[in-house]
């Protein structure tokens, strides 16, 4: 942890700031192992005067043994009646030794917040907005993270493989989507990463469908995309499939999807841009006359949270780094008759792709055909 502490100090130079406020929850669990989002950090610069090297963790009564126990590195900012106060005096300090530039997340911090910290700055400190200094850091997993994602990609893994070979028609796409959470939750989830997507028939043809109370029917497909939290990082995996006998029509777009899941996974590795990953799968599915049935990006980054970076897109013209983890899961979307998505995740190395799913991709619940 105070590796990334020193990665961001880095960050904080290069871009000519004293000091940064972190308020993005995921962004003070990264920073400091500290798990509730009822806090804000202070980091400053290493090397400027007095006001360097500080790392301060603000919060309330309810949390201080929380901070001693989760972030040992940090020092304790205690947040009294009125918490405004407290942060003015502590920034009128290290305005004092030198601090005048602080940034802060503008993409997360609220207006009606920072008008409340401007208002308590010292005058002269500039307040600056910034964009994912700490996400961009985020993006690299180190091992410790690598082996949070693996686990909580296994026990994704273990409740798809426990549950989708019960399946029946007639059961609702609600009642699906709790047999898989439960299990994944009885056996050591945190909780789940995100609502998870159970849609059958028409359904499936929208990429982020919402559960019904439909029964599945035997023949059309089902797609189950879910996810689960474990040490607080996530997983994400995507299967279409369908009870009873698939027909052609199934067979035809399911093979496609697979066919450009498996060329975009075969061609990443650190270096290449997200943009040409995601040519890669887009083009297969083009080629076979549905590009216009494929209107999302290939993937996304996954750790802490379920989105971030980097993304596997045709907005994302940056190369991917080594030691990223991201989805790959292209999809095939047909008004009226459904979809099919198949999603895996994978690590990105230096010589290719670590795929961490081991989910089987079949055509049935039965999942060894
Ligand atoms: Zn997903
Ligand atoms: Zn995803």
């Amino acid at each position: 942890m105070t590796d990334r502490l020193a990665r961001l100090r880095k960050t904080l130079a290069r871009k000519n700031l004293d000091g940064i406020v972190v308020t993005q929850p995921q962004n003070i669990r990264y920073l400091s192992g500290f798990t509730s989002p009822d806090a804000l950090l202070i980091i400053t610069q290493s090397g400027r005067g007095l006001a360097a090297d500080k790392a301060l963790l603000a919060t309330d009564f309810r949390y201080f043994e929380q901070v001693a126990d989760q972030s040992p590195h940090f020092e304790l900012l205690a947040l009294k009646d009125k918490p405004h106060e407290t942060l003015g005096a502590c920034w009128a300090e290290l305005h004092e030794q030198g601090l005048y530039r602080l940034a802060y997340e503008k993409t997360h911090l609220t207006v009606d917040r920072h008008k409340r910290f401007r208002q308590v700055l010292p005058r002269r400190v500039r307040f600056r907005g910034t964009e994912g200094l700490v996400e961009d850091l985020r993006m690299v997993k180190d091992d410790a993270e690598i082996d949070a994602i693996r686990r909580a990609v296994l026990l994704g893994d273990a409740a798809f493989m426990a549950v989708a070979p019960r399946l029946n028609p007639g059961m609702t796409e609600k009642a699906v989507a709790w047999q898989l959470e439960a299990w994944a939750r009885e056996h050591g989830a945190e909780r789940a990463s995100f609502e998870f997507i159970v849609a059958g028939g028409p359904n499936a043809a929208k990429p982020h469908a919402v559960q019904t109370d439909r029964p599945i029917q035997e023949g059309e497909p089902v797609t189950v995309d879910m996810g689960v939290v474990v040490d607080g990082y996530c997983s994400d995996m995507t299967r279409t499939f369908c009870l009873g006998e698939p027909d052609s029509k199934f067979r035809e777009i399911w093979h496609i999807v697979l066919e450009a899941q498996e060329k975009a996974t075969a061609g990443i590795r650190a270096g290449v841009t997200g943009q040409a990953i995601d040519t890669l799968a887009r083009d297969v599915i083009a080629q076979a006359g549905y590009g216009e049935n494929f209107g999302h990006g290939l993937g996304h980054g996954v750790g802490l949270a379920v989105h971030e970076a980097p993304g596997l897109s045709q907005r994302y013209p940056k190369p991917l780094p080594a030691g990223s983890v991201v989805t790959v899961e292209p999809g095939i979307y047909l008004t009226g008759w459904g979809g099919v998505r198949i999603e895996d995740m994978v690590v990105v190395r230096a010589n290719g792709a670590e795929v961490l799913t081991t989910t089987p991709k079949t055509l049935t619940n039965q999942l060894t055909k």
